[in-house]
């Protein structure tokens, strides 16, 4: 299916999600993007250049690798993972920004803004404007700049102006804002590089495109492994641009069940997670510039979300995946922080692999799924990022159940 061949007078709409949603004064500077976007698309040079940089600059195609021990204990479905946190800056955020930033350069445009969370897209796009040679101004919730200070640190460091946003909650949607009226008033010369496939068209159309290439390497790559297509393809959803980007390379097969992987934080029950999806807990919407479910009350307002993943902390969603969830071509489930804690500590003392906390949430549902799947099946796992960064949330939460007993009485039954 072709999901970016619109109808006639709905480009940028999934059914009913999507969209542009935006100040009047942004218009020419959106639909300037959208014409270079298509240029772009169009011109198989593009495609060509931006491969040669990812892999240049990024160590790409990154690898598929199969996982015996986490199988063989969980005595079911043979799990692969494809390996984006051996990405420079640690995760497929690297893939998007490289896109934009080309694309940047294309428009003839010499600063870059972005909105960030964690710090992940921050930190990526801060390499990415000094590589290229742009002036990067990077927007960050007061409560983030604090909870995140290694990052803050590097990009700081790699010359990008950090900004503390004061305003709301002071985190990831509060900086969204912040980075839109920066947006309306330097548009002339700025470009929004964007973090996630969200936001207005063409953010998630151009977004998912970049992340593509991880479904087109993973393709390729786990039938020159495993001689064929996996049955399911797991991938952890904040925005969506890494399970957008996985699932691209699976999509044509009618039989592959595609699942996404939310953040279910403390659980079912509003303001106590961040699952749009998997816990029905959102409403259909318009903020940030586009149409999707939303974490709101019925004022409108919207809520605040909680995770033990940062990446994953966000009230929207990407507007494709919200329309492939209504026709039943990808199925979400939800993992809650506990439950993270458990599958990392596993796939650690299993293979030796330190997820980050987002990616982890994939493992769970996967680590749930294998057991009943017959042996010859075959789950694919989307690592979209190392777990470095999350060394002291990691650290916390492992306090309170002797995580440093569990690894020297337990770490040999987890052997070969
Ligand atoms: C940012 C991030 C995510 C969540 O973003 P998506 O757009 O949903 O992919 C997931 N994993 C990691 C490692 C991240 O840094």
């Amino acid at each position: 299916m072709d999901l970016f061949d619109f109808e006639e007078g709905r480009e940028g709409y999934y059914g009913q999600y999507g969209g542009t949603f935006l100040p009047e004064i942004l218009t020419t500077t959106i639909e300037e993007i959208k014409h270079c976007f298509r240029e772009c698309k169009n011109d198989p040079g593009f495609w060509a250049e931006y491969e040669q940089l990812l892999q240049e600059y990024s160590g790409r195609p990154t690898p598929v690798t199969h996982l015996p021990n986490l199988s063989r204990k969980l005595g079911g479905a043979q799990i692969y993972v494809k390996r984006e946190d051996l990405n420079h800056t640690g995760s497929h955020k690297i893939n998007n920004v490289i896109g934009q930033g080309l694309l940047t350069r294309r428009l003839g445009k010499t600063r870059v803004i972005a909105e960030t969370g964690a710090g992940q897209h921050g930190f990526a796009t801060a390499t990415m404007a000094a590589k290229f040679g742009f002036e990067c101004k990077i927007y960050m919730g007061e409560v983030d700049v604090k909870r995140q200070r290694p990052n803050v640190f590097w990009m700081e460091n790699l010359g990008a102006e950090v900004v503390a946003v004061q305003d709301g909650q002071k985190t990831l949607k509060d900086a969204i804002n912040e980075c839109l009226r920066d947006w309306v008033t330097n548009m002339a010369n700025t470009h929004y590089v964007l973090g996630t496939a969200c936001g207005p068209h063409p953010f998630p159309e151009m977004v998912s495109y970049f992340q593509s290439i991880i479904g087109r390497e993973a393709k390729r790559q786990i039938h020159e492994l495993a001689g064929r297509a996996p049955d399911r393809v797991y991938a952890c959803v904040g925005g969506g641009s890494n399970s957008i980007g996985i699932f691209q390379g699976f999509m044509d097969e009618d039989n592959i069940d595609l699942v996404g992987c939310e953040a279910g934080g403390m659980g079912p029950g509003l303001g106590r997670h961040a699952s749009r999806l998997a816990y029905h807990d959102a409403s259909v919407g318009v903020a940030q510039g586009y149409k999707t479910y939303f974490l709101q009350n019925d004022d409108g307002n919207m809520l605040e979300t909680q995770s033990i993943a940062a990446g994953l902390d966000y009230i929207g969603i990407n507007p494709i995946l919200a329309h492939l969830w209504e026709h039943k071509k990808v199925r979400f489930e939800a993992a809650t922080n506990d439950e993270v804690r458990e599958a990392l500590k596993l796939v650690m003392a299993t293979e030796g692999l330190i997820p980050a906390l987002e990616s982890t949430h994939a493992f769970v549902t996967a680590i749930a799924e294998a057991p009943s799947m017959s042996k010859d099946e075959i789950i694919l796992v989307n690592m979209s990022g190392r777990g470095d960064k999350d060394i002291f949330t990691v650290a916390d939460a492992l306090e309170d159940d002797h995580w440093k007993a569990f690894i020297k009485n337990k770490a040999g039954e987890y052997g070969r």
